[in-house]
């Protein structure tokens, strides 16, 4: 067997004790001589994953009582529509912060909903900063704040909670258990699950139950958190494999020392990296400082002309998927849970040897 070292931002690399599990389980799950995509979700062992696939993420995130933890499918860009339809109606005003892509795709969504005001827009520099929450222009009465905590393509990361008293409403896909949360301060937390849960196909959502109330009532039911809360998610066909696999990768974080071992080894894996790209003068990151993504880095090379060359010879050296976003251009490597100090140190070994032959 022979694995590579797999910088992919998403779907993305699964830890190899969660691969193995799946083997080993596969034809035979808990020897009821059938595997999980082929047993009823209404079946016990079924439902004794799912409480525990629940029970696990609520203890690693430390989720308070007065929330549901919800699995609809759909990915995060169902919850991009899911947010108004639950939170506001016609008249209402929903604030966004655009810091990158995914947060200017969530407020589009949004505005078929309600009307939306764009507090904070970073684009004027092309997603490279945070604009200071001082300059904010929020309205008074706006239903909800959305958010992007981490822009998965320009690597921007926010190393604060905004603040104020509307629910906040945070897209966490890419750095959604890289380091602890405090829960109570947002309404809505979502997060597909191909970056740092397992794979595409289910969506994590928890919400504070008192927001529950607030759907429009002509929402379709698989477009209301509610359906999802009052259900345990199985309002219908829930995605039986990728829940199985996210219960896995929920126990492995456990046992690596939950969020806060890996908020060590993620702050670890990227401060080297991003040393080794700023004491360089042949890789550079455009990214302010003071917020940086952990997961999520890119670099440039001064010369693009060598990049083609840089993907040959990474991917030959077993180093994969590390072509930058085309909106950005040159390389990003996507850092996320599962991805070892190991194959970082292999990474940034590639990029010094990469330098020395063509700087
Ligand atoms: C990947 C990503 C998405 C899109 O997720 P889907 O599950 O494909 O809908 C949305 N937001 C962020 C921050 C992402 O990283």
């Amino acid at each position: 067997m022979s694995r590579v070292y797999n910088f992919s931002a998403g779907p993305a690399a699964l830890p190899l004790e969660v691969l193995e599990t799946i083997r080993n389980d596969l034809p035979d799950w808990l020897g009821s001589g059938m595997s999980v995509m082929e047993v009823s979700h209404r079946s016990a062992d079924f439902v004794e994953l799912a409480a525990r696939a629940e029970a696990t993420l609520r203890e690693l995130l430390q989720v308070p009582d007065d929330y549901s933890v919800l699995f609809p499918q759909g990915g995060a860009t169902m919850q991009m529509a899911m947010a108004p339809m639950n939170l506001s109606n016609d008249d209402d005003t929903a604030d966004y912060i655009v810091t990158g892509s995914w947060g200017k795709k969530a407020a589009g969504e949004a505005t078929k909903f309600c009307k939306v005001n764009v507090a904070a827009d970073a684009s004027d520099r092309k997603f490279t900063y945070i604009p200071d929450a001082s300059s904010w222009q929020r309205s008074d009465d706006a239903a909800y704040l959305h958010y992007t905590p981490n822009e998965t393509i320009a690597g921007v990361e926010f190393h604060f909670v905004p603040g104020g008293d509307v629910p906040l409403v945070a897209d966490m896909s890419s750095n959604i258990l890289s380091r602890p949360i405090d829960v109570s301060r947002f309404g809505v937390i979502y997060a597909g699950a191909q970056k740092n849960i397992g794979p595409a196909g289910i969506t994590l959502v928890i919400v504070r139950n008192e927001l529950l109330d607030r759907a429009r009532p002509n929402n379709p039911h698989l477009m209301t958190w509610k359906s999802y809360a009052d259900s345990d998610s199985m309002t219908n066909t829930p995605p039986t494999f990728a829940w199985y696999v996210a219960d896995l990768v929920f126990q492995w974080l456990k046992r690596q020392g939950g969020v806060e071992a890996m908020a060590e080894i993620n702050a670890r894996k990227s401060s080297k990296l991003y040393a080794a790209i700023d004491t360089s003068d042949f890789y550079s990151n455009p990214v302010a400082l003071d917020c940086r993504s952990r997961m999520n880095v890119p670099f440039i090379l001064a010369d693009d002309a060598l990049d083609k060359k840089f993907l040959e010879e990474s991917a030959a050296a077993g180093l994969t998927n590390l072509k930058g976003h085309r909106s950005v251009g040159g390389m990003r490597a996507s850092i996320y849970n599962a991805v070892s100090e190991e194959a970082v140190d292999a990474l940034i070994a590639f990029m010094a040897d990469f330098e020395k032959a063509n700087g």
